[in-house]
């Protein structure tokens, strides 16, 4: 079943976030913190919920941290745990707490039936399609055919560069394990990750994936910007 609105808590610190606009229309997921040392999106989100961000149409599901104790650690995964983005479709009854965590994820994503699931990520590699794999700054799909809200998007995002070194690329990375690709073939939705590169300062960060939320909302239909 979709979850009532309000606030979900997946653990004491895991909040999902559940707002419904009064007008019908797609449900749009936004998630952060899969990756603890991945930062940017995390804060984009907490922000965006702070500005009090709702949908237009549809429902709008928003979840700032995936994996607090990863988080909390700065770090990809906590020492000696696993990679959460990894472990989809996960097991509700595993010992690992990423793999149960995962079926929570996965059970959610299976209720809600998104139009479109976005996974805010950053990366160490600033994009160069001689270099792979380098990411930032990109939006990243694993299927055949490329959704064609990446190219709206990225045509948005490129007309309001202040900085060339700012410019965003489409990417085609199919990575099957991946948590993205795994909920893509059992939705049948679309699903994107975003990515940012490292080597900008953290505010200026925060600001890109704050734009790109923003604008994939506005193309997916959910709100208007
Ligand atoms: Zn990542």
């Amino acid at each position: 079943m979709p979850l009532a609105p309000g606030i979900h808590y997946f653990s004491p610190t895991l909040p999902v976030f559940v707002f419904d606009a009064p007008k019908p229309g797609p449900v749009a997921i936004i998630e952060a913190g899969i990756h603890g040392d991945e930062i940017a999106g995390v804060h984009a989100l907490q922000e965006l919920l702070e500005e009090e961000i709702r949908p237009d149409c549809g429902r709008l599901l928003v979840i700032p941290v995936m994996n607090p104790p990863a988080y909390r650690a700065r770090e990809r995964f906590v020492s000696g745990g696993l990679d959460l983005n990894r472990q989809f479709p996960g097991d509700a009854t595993a010992p690992e707490r990423e793999r149960r965590l995962a079926r929570r994820f996965m059970d959610l994503m299976l209720d809600e039936k998104p139009a479109l699931l976005v996974t805010l990520h950053e990366s160490k590699k600033k994009y160069d399609p001689a270099v792979v794999p380098s990411f930032g700054q990109t939006i990243v799909y694993g299927v055949d055919e490329r959704p064609p809200i990446v190219d709206r998007a990225i045509a948005r995002l490129n007309g309001n560069l202040m900085d060339e070194a700012e410019r965003w690329a489409p990417l085609c990375y199919p990575v099957a394990t991946s948590s993205t690709e795994v909920i893509v073939d059992a939705v049948g939705c679309i699903g994107l990750c975003i990515e940012t590169w490292m080597g900008f300062s953290e505010r200026r960060r925060i600001d890109m994936q704050r734009e790109v939320v923003k604008i994939l909302l506005d193309e997916i239909g959910v709100r208007r910007s």
